[in-house]
C-alpha cells in the first residue's frame, strides 16, 4: 500500500515522472491539479472554479459529470465494461450504429470502431489503400492533402499533418511523403474565387496514378491553424476525386456532432465523402473512442477483393462502455435544441470577440458555430497567458498564435460572456 501524499508531493511526482502533451521532462510547462469537474466548471484542488472554454480539447460537449451520461455508463459497467469484438457483438454497439447511421451522410453504411481519433485516421488511410489494392491499383498508395491540416499524432496521420504547424517537422525524414496543396485561401462565407482550387486540381491530375485518397478536415482546419475555408473548395474536391478515382476522406473528428453549426461540417457543401472519421465528441469526453465510416462502394470493393477482409482489429474495438456513453451522448444531443444553442453561441461570440479585431497585436478574429478564434500577430507565451486566464476563473489553452474557445454546448450566456471578456482582457491588458 502506497502512503498518502500531500498535494505538493503528488505534484512533485507528476513533474518528475509524468509526461504531459507536447512538453519537456526537464522544464515542463506548469499543470494545474483538478479535483473534479461538473457542468461547465473545472474545480482545481485549491477550490478555484474555472469556466471551461476548451471542452477538454473539443470533446466534452455536454459538460462534465452529466447525470444522464453518468447513469448510462454506470448501468453499462454493471453489465460489462469490455468484451473482445472478434467473434462477439453486443447491444451497445448495435444501438450506437443504428443511431449514427441516421445522422451521417447517407452513402456511409459501414462503421469501423476504434479507440482514438488518430487510430480512426490510420484506419481510414488503410481502407483507402486496400480499396485501391482490391481494384488492382496497388501503385495508388499515396495521399494528398492541404497545408495547415491536422489529423493526429500517429505515424500515417502525422504524414498528412501540416509539415510546419502540425508539430511533426522533426519526423519529416522518416515519415511517408505525401502530396500537399496550399491551404485554401478563400474563407468561409466570403465570395468564391475559382483560382483557389487550381493548385489542388493540378496536383491531383498530375499524380492521379499514385494517389489513393485525399484527406482533409471539412470547412474548419483545427489544430493546424484554426482556419475556416470556403465550402465550394470541398464541392470542387469531391467532384474531381470522383472523376480521377481518388477517394475522399473527410476527417470530422473535431467538427462532428454540431460544433460548426451543422451536425457534420461536410453538410455546408452537401458533399458525401467515401470515408469519414469521427471521434472526440462521440462520447462527450467520457471514454476515448472513434469510428471510421465507409461507403457501400468502398466496403464492397475491399470485401470482394483479395484478401477480402479488412486488415485491422484493435483490442478495444467496439468497447461496450464507450458505446453506451456514445449512445447516451447522442440521445442528449438529439433531444436538445442544439442548432439554436450553437447559433446563439455563435452570435454571442461574434459580438463579444469583435472588439479584439482592432487590438494592434491581433491579426484576425473569426467565429463559426461554437468555435471562437483570435489569431494574434505573434506567437503567445502559453504558460503566461494560461496563468492569467486561471486568475480570471476561465480555462483557455492557446497554442502558437491562436487564442481560441470551443466551450461545452451547455454553457450559459453569462458564463460565455465571462470567457470572452477574460479572453480580451488577457490578450490586451490596458
Ligand atoms: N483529426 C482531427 C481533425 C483532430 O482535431 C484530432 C485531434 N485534435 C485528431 C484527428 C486526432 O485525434 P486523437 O487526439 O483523438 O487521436
Amino acid at each position: 500500500m502506497l502512503k498518502e501524499r500531500t498535494l505538493e508531493q503528488s505534484l512533485a511526482i507528476d513533474k518528475q515522472h509524468i509526461w504531459h502533451p507536447y512538453t519537456s521532462m526537464i522544464n515542463p510547462l506548469p499543470v494545474y491539479p483538478v479535483k473534479s469537474a461538473k457542468g461547465v466548471y473545472i474545480e482545481l484542488e485549491d477550490g478555484r472554479q474555472l469556466i471551461d472554454g476548451m471542452s477538454s480539447w473539443w470533446c466534452c460537449i455536454h459538460g462534465y459529470s452529466h447525470p444522464e451520461m453518468n447513469a448510462a455508463i454506470t448501468a453499462q459497467v454493471e453489465k460489462m465494461s469490455h468484451v473482445m469484438f472478434g467473434g462477439l457483438t453486443h447491444q451497445p454497439v448495435i444501438s450506437l450504429t443504428e443511431r449514427l447511421l441516421t445522422i451521417v451522410p447517407q452513402n456511409l453504411k459501414h462503421v469501423f470502431y476504434s479507440d482514438s481519433g488518430s487510430v480512426s485516421v490510420e484506419v481510414a488511410m488503410k481502407m483507402a489503400v486496400q480499396y485501391q489494392f482490391s481494384k488492382g491499383n496497388a501503385a495508388k498508395n499515396k495521399f494528398a492533402t492541404i497545408r495547415s491540416g491536422y489529423h493526429g499524432d500517429t505515424w500515417q496521420a502525422m504524414s498528412v499533418c501540416d509539415p510546419v504547424t502540425g508539430m511533426h517537422n522533426i519526423f519529416a525524414g522518416s515519415l511517408a511523403w505525401q502530396f500537399f496543396a496550399p491551404a485554401p485561401q478563400c474563407a468561409f462565407g466570403e465570395e468564391w474565387n475559382a483560382d483557389d482550387f487550381i493548385s489542388m486540381k493540378d496536383l491531383l491530375e498530375e499524380n492521379k496514378n499514385e494517389i489513393a485518397a485525399v484527406i482533409v478536415e471539412p470547412i474548419v482546419q483545427g489544430a493546424g491553424g484554426m482556419r475556416f475555408y470556403h465550402h465550394q473548395y470541398l464541392v470542387e474536391l469531391s467532384k474531381l476525386c470522383k472523376t480521377l478515382d481518388i477517394l475522399l476522406i473527410l476527417d470530422e473528428i473535431a467538427t462532428g456532432f454540431g460544433r460548426t453549426g451543422k451536425m457534420f461540417a461536410c453538410e455546408y457543401a452537401a458533399v458525401q465523402p467515401d470515408i469519414m472519421t469521427i471521434g472526440k465528441a462521440i462520447t462527450s469526453g467520457y471514454v476515448s473512442f472513434a469510428a471510421t465510416l465507409a461507403s457501400e462502394h468502398v466496403a464492397m470493393t475491399i470485401s470482394k477483393g483479395n484478401p477480402g477482409v479488412f486488415m485491422h482489429g484493435p483490442t478495444f474495438m467496439g468497447n461496450p462502455l464507450a458505446c453506451a456513453a456514445a449512445v447516451a451522448s447522442f440521445d442528449i444531443l438529439m433531444m436538445s435544441n442544439w442548432q439554436d444553442k450553437i447559433k446563439a453561441m455563435e452570435l454571442q461570440m461574434k459580438a463579444e470577440l469583435a472588439p479584439a479585431a482592432s487590438f494592434d497585436n491581433v491579426k484576425a478574429v473569426r467565429v463559426l458555430g461554437a468555435i471562437g478564434v483570435i489569431e494574434m500577430k505573434e506567437a503567445v507565451n502559453m504558460a503566461v497567458l494560461q496563468a492569467a486566464f486561471v486568475q480570471r476563473g476561465i480555462w483557455v489553452r492557446p497554442f502558437g498564435k491562436l487564442v481560441y474557445i470551443m466551450p461545452p454546448y451547455i454553457i450559459e450566456a453569462d458564463e460565455l460572456r465571462k470567457l470572452t471578456k477574460g479572453l480580451l482582457a488577457v490578450i490586451y491588458p490596458n
